[in-house]
């Protein structure tokens, strides 16, 4: 019911992520609210860097992807559906494969099988001319579906029937690794979480490291460095450091959840969820980049927001839908406003110095995503391409100089490309769209480049990554366990909403940062926090 005596509380909502759009679509349920969302880009931020390719604007590449599946995202999965979105399932196989310098071999033949002969040179190149001299060497692929598939290393190339005895040696030794390591981690996954120990913050468990767990249960190193790290650094777009420091909990979980589920995609791209969250939206400012906060000069009002061009805006609450870190950037320019402030704001200064101690547990890893129809940055033997494809680079290869499509830490993240032709898209829609035999490929955190002409778009992310510290800050200031022991269930934290400030995202929902803790990060400051303060009843739409 709208209150007509009432003025309508007006709430800014800085950043248009899938956070921001969630939280001011929620808002704009209840007539009281008058909720302005404020992007700093030009376009809604959810599908800011995606685009389309080939006629009739068919076939639409979401950058970064979007993918998301059952078990893990019940927020999100209620969100679409309440949004009547349609999705389709992407069916992801993987391959692993190394960039390597060529055997320093007069022999024309190219051996394959690694650990061989130790003779490859070290090759000092500059980056984009890595894919003309290096080899993408395969070492082990995987088809089927999440949980149950077929592991596969590579075809022989042997020339010798020795060779050929030492190849089928490696394979059955990989094989076997992999596969008693993964059912070992998927065993003591499954275990873990319905002991309920991966929320119980008093077990030991809690303050291991994926490094130290695996250290500790004796995991084998080519199952650590050479599959496991590699393939949820893709996932979780870090370097291999910060995975190694993962909270082990926040990965356990997600495998355990992940079990037997499948992953999905939006068809036709998340284009269509920016466009049915923003359409009740009335007050949305494109281009304006907020930069600064202080208490606001009207009456009334608590907040006043300054953009780019100086414009203010006065509000009743700020809801902060951005990255930690940019979120801090604006507290802090608020703070040092805020030194010789008089008594009334002295509760602001306050509340902004607990909230930045919080913002500043957070830490970011870099991210480029490069679509593109380079095949070169493939596996060398097209039978190895696989729809995720996950590459590291040998120290082998020394890249001399660098270069704006590739990541700045190459030795130490997975270049994953994707082949959207092989989950999502499938070859009918590329030919009646595409024509030709373009492969279209997204490529996250190159470490050699494309070639030039090759690419279709760049897009660069930050994306934040969790430790020991971020996760305790998440319980401390933002979303706390109800009970202290047991983070199952979740309540506003101490830094939610004082002085009329809050934030949503991602990063400041416990587990992988990813498309489900926007949901529930949102759900829960607009329902269970502004909603409350201000007296309005509101449900869940969904
Ligand atoms: C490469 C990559 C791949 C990923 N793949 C997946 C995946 O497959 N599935 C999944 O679930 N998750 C995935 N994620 C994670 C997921 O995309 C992000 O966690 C999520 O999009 C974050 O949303 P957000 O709303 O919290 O923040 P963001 O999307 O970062 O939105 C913040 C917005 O705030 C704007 N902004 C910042 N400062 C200001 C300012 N001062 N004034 C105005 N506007 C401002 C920014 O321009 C931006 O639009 C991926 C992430 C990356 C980087």
């Amino acid at each position: 019911m709208v209150d007509s005596k009432r003025e309508p509380v007006k709430v800014a909502v800085i950043g248009s992520g899938l956070a921001g759009l969630t939280s001011a679509y929620l808002l704009s349920h209840h007539e009281q609210f008058e909720p302005h969302i404020f992007e700093k880009g030009e376009k809604l931020g959810m599908d800011a860097s995606s685009i389309s390719v080939g006629s009739k604007d068919k076939f639409r590449i979401d950058v970064p992807m979007r993918s998301f599946m059952s078990g893990y995202y019940s927020h999100l999965f209620r969100l679409y559906k309440h949004l009547k979105i349609s999705f389709i399932p992407a069916k992801f196989s993987f391959g692993w494969y190394r960039i390597q310098a060529p055997f320093n071999n007069t022999n024309t033949e190219t051996p394959t099988t690694e650990g061989k002969k130790n003779t490859r040179e070290s090759l000092y190149i500059a980056t984009d001319q890595a894919t003309f001299k290096t080899v993408n060497e395969s070492h082990l692929t995987y088809s089927g579906s999440r949980t149950i598939g077929m592991l596969e290393p590579p075809e022989s190339r042997a020339t010798s029937f020795t060779e050929y005895l030492y190849d089928l040696y490696m394979s059955c030794w990989k094989l076997y690794v992999v596969a008693i390591s993964y059912l070992w981690l998927m065993g003591m996954s499954l275990w873990l979480y319905h002991r309920g120990h991966l929320k119980n913050r008093n077990h030991v468990i809690y303050r291991m490291t994926l490094g130290d767990w695996f250290k500790r249960n004796k995991f084998h190193p080519y199952f650590i460095h050479d599959i496991f790290v590699p393939l949820f650094a893709a996932v979780c777009t870090n370097s291999w450091k910060s995975m190694l420091d993962y909270p082990v909990v926040d990965v356990l979980e997600y495998m355990a959840m992940g079990l037997f589920q499948e992953s999905y995609v939006v068809s036709g791209g998340v284009r269509h969820i920016v466009d049915r969250l923003s359409s009740p939206l009335q007050h949305v400012h494109l281009q304006t980049c907020i930069v600064s906060m202080k208490p606001s000069s009207k009456p009334g009002y608590k907040l006043e927001l300054q953009d780019a061009s100086g414009q203010i805006h006065h509000f009743h609450h700020v809801i902060f839908a951005t990255q930690g870190n940019q979120a801090l950037n604006i507290l802090q320019q608020c703070q040092s406003h805020l030194v010789h402030c008089n008594e009334k704001d002295q509760t602001l200064y306050k509340d902004i110095e607990s909230a930045s101690d919080i913002l500043r547990q957070f830490r970011y890893d870099k991210a480029i995503v490069v679509n593109h129809t380079d095949t070169r940055l493939l596996p060398s033997n097209p039978k190895c391409w696989r729809s995720l494809n996950l590459a590291s680079l040998d120290p082998s290869v020394q890249l001399s100089a660098k270069n704006d499509v590739t990541i700045p830490f190459p030795h130490d993240t997975t270049m994953t490309t994707h082949i959207l032709t092989m989950t999502h898209h499938t070859n009918h829609v590329l030919k009646e769209y595409l024509g030709g035999d373009d492969i279209y490929m997204q490529t996250t955190n190159p470490c050699v480049s494309p070639l030039p002409e090759k690419i279709l778009s760049k897009a660069w992310f930050e994306r934040a990554t969790v430790t020991l510290t971020s996760k305790k800050a998440i319980f401390d200031g933002l979303f706390t366990p109800l009970d202290n022991a047991d983070t199952g269930s979740l309540v506003l934290g101490r830094c939610q909403g004082n002085s009329g400030i809050w934030f949503v995202g991602s990063y400041c929902w416990p587990g992988i940062p990813l498309l489900e803790g926007c949901v529930a990060s949102s759900e829960k400051v607009v329902l269970e926090g502004i909603a409350q303060v201000e007296d309005i009843t509101m449900n869940t739409p969904w």
